[in-house]
């Protein structure tokens, strides 16, 4: 931490103050500085790895340095603390909340609003993350979680890498589609990695967005927003491809019970027709991969339909949301994204399935089957629905 107070009760920061000045306080107070939050005593420490900061003793449990802070994280907050004062008069740095007994790291309070900025550069575990949002949320303060650490992105592909721990923090905003913010305290920007598409359960593709800090306000306001990088189908189908084969080829647990489904109506996992796995906008929310919940959809509604029979949408909303209960579709659970909407992401579907021709809306919440169900049960068949599915449809997610 960057604070302590005296035993004359005095704040006492180490921003600002040169090493010197610091080693002189050091010597004039020695053992005197105390931990505000838990009034035990607190080491001042002045090294070369770390920013000057404060220490708790070993085996002291206190709110404030949980486990410890590392220099990216210390150095991080001073950082995020130092912009935001600029802006906002009324910040901050490790403010308590006695009220609910946490430590902010930024805490401000705009003319509106109030903030508590969090730099996270650890993961610790989600229910502390709960608890603290819970916390603040019970106050009517905003939180914000910046990450440290942000994960690398391919230069060619834009794919990157998120862990569940990262992927907890995603919110949605209209112009950026899911996203998480990330800061390196060696960068003099946010880094916003934006427009998340899933291509399998940890690797994302992203549109990179930076905010200078100079330009940093609360709430994020993003003025330039470039165009998100395109999904092409031909490249889906080939991160497609490769789940489908991984699924089959490494999966020798018999009970998979996708796999299992599949068989058990005659249908062939890597022949499936390639409007089932299709990326749909918000599919974020749901963990499984399109293929096996779009799979889903088809076996228990569409494919007992004749061409020309009617469905209503509630319908398969009701199967869908009784995959979720039983567990065959599992969905991701996204604790900032203020409104988790898994019926929006079920229509996005249809809406592909009229795009591509294979259903029609009555305009009356109901949908019109207009391709029946074919199996493909071999190779040359599938190569057949591949090439003229892709002639066809090569431009379906522009602008999906
Ligand atoms: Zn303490």
């Amino acid at each position: 931490m960057l604070h302590a107070k005296t035993e004359l009760n005095h704040s006492f920061t180490t921003l600002g103050k040169t090493i010197e000045e610091l080693k002189k306080c050091k010597q004039e107070y020695g053992t005197k500085f105390l931990c505000p939050v838990c009034n035990t005593r607190v080491i001042l420490k002045i090294g070369k790895k770390k920013i000057p900061h404060f220490s708790h003793l070993p085996d002291v449990a206190c709110k404030i340095t949980k486990g410890g802070e590392s220099a990216e994280h210390l150095n991080g907050k001073k950082i995020l603390y130092e912009t935001i004062k600029f802006h906002e008069e009324q910040t901050q740095l490790e403010y308590y909340l006695s009220e609910i007994n946490q430590v902010v790291d930024v805490y401000v309070h705009t003319k509106d609003q109030r903030y508590a900025v969090e730099y996270q550069c650890s993961s610790i575990p989600l229910e502390e993350i709960t608890h603290r949002t819970n916390g603040y949320r019970s106050l009517k303060i905003n939180s914000i979680w910046i990450l440290g650490n942000p994960p690398k992105i391919h230069p060619i592909t834009s794919v990157t890498r998120l862990s569940s721990f990262q992927l907890h923090f995603t919110r949605h905003h209209s112009q950026l589609g899911f996203y998480i913010p990330f800061f390196n305290p060696l960068n003099d920007y946010i880094s916003f990695y934006t427009n998340l598409i899933p291509l399998s359960s940890r690797m994302f593709l992203t549109s990179l967005v930076h905010i200078n800090l100079s330009k940093l306000t609360l709430p994020f306001h993003i003025s330039k927003i470039s165009k998100p990088r395109e999904l092409t189908l031909k490249s889906w189908l080939n991160y497609r491809e490769r789940w489908i084969s991984n699924r089959v080829g490494f999966n020798h647990n018999i009970r998979d019970s996708f796999l299992t489904t599949v068989y058990s109506s005659y249908d062939y996992p890597i022949y499936l027709p390639l409007f089932i796995g299709l990326p749909v906008k918000g599919m974020i929310q749901i963990q499984t991969h399109p293929i096996e919940w779009q799979y889903y959809v088809w076996f228990d509604n569409l494919k007992k339909l004749k061409k020309g029979e009617k469905i209503a949408f509630s319908t398969l909303l009701k199967s869908f949301q009784l995959r979720v209960k039983q567990g065959s579709i599992m969905i991701r659970s996204l604790p900032f994204v203020e409104h988790q909407d898994l019926k929006w992401v079920l229509r996005n579907y249809l809406k592909l399935l009229m795009k591509i021709g294979i259903v029609e809306s009555t305009g009356n919440q109901s949908y019109i089957l207009l391709k029946e169900w074919e199996q493909i049960n071999n190779h040359t068949k599938f190569m057949h629905h591949s090439s003229d599915f892709f002639y066809r449809n090569r431009h379906i997610l522009n602008n999906a």
